[in-house]
């Protein structure tokens, strides 16, 4: 069974998403970090984001693995290096929609969420995985906030992780984000036809997860 979460950033969707993985016993992917993973790597390597071919042809030679743990939390290995604890820095953020949107770069990644996907009963979570990545999922979601609330969201978990950063930055980088994510050729971010929405501006963790639950159960 597929299940597919889509949504932009701060909305729940990976919360709800990986929560509803260890309830069923499925396996989780988050596919926004598979980009945030091949991102860090470019950074790395200093590869210029407008060098589409460099970038594409080192996401061909790249391994990325996720890790469900036990506590339901996910360990991202990129090349067999943990780097769970620094794909979510601003530095990454900032870059990320722009390797996201390069067509070959997301044609490397769909292979690899199809084929991990394939493996077991799983729920992926991102922005195109009912309309491109499993347009035949059993079950999709999109998932949706009120854009404050989603700054509110974003503010307090990157906070908890001891980031230095203020409202306004994560005002700009969703605006800035949600701008290239849905307006980009390949791929946009987008509510499939069949996606069930769900808006969960008012919702707690607890009332998202029992929503989309009880669509699903
Ligand atoms: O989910 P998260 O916010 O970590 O995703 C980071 C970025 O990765 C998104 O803003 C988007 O540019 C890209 N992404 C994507 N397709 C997906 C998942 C994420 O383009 N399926």
């Amino acid at each position: 069974m597929i299940i597919a979460i889509d949504g932009p950033a701060g909305a729940g969707k990976s919360t709800v998403a990986r929560i509803i993985a260890q309830k069923l016993g499925f396996l989780y992917i988050d596919t926004g970090a598979m980009y945030r993973a091949l991102t860090l790597k470019a950074l790395e390597r200093k590869i210029d984001v407008n060098d589409t071919a460099a970038l594409i042809e080192m996401a061909r030679s790249t391994n990325i693995d996720l890790i469900n743990n036990p506590d339901s939390s996910l360990k991202i290995l990129l090349d067999a290096r943990d780097v769970t604890g620094s794909i979510r820095q601003p530095s990454i953020t900032r870059l990320v929609s722009d390797i996201a949107k390069i067509k070959g770069i997301r044609e490397v990644m769909l292979g690899l969420q199809r084929r991990l996907g394939r493996l077991r009963d799983s729920v992926l979570d991102g922005r195109d995985i009912g309309t491109v990545v499993f347009p035949d999922a059993d079950k999709k979601f999109y998932i949706d906030a009120e854009f404050e609330e989603r700054v509110k969201r974003r503010y307090k978990e990157l906070k908890e992780l001891g980031q230095n950063i203020t409202p306004e930055d994560i005002e700009n980088d969703l605006k800035n984000r949600d701008n290239i994510d849905s307006t980009r050729e390949f791929a946009p971010l987008k509510r499939a036809e069949d996606a069930i929405y769900i808006d969960t501006t008012n919702l707690t963790i607890e009332e998202m997860v029992n929503k989309v639950l009880s669509y699903i159960q």
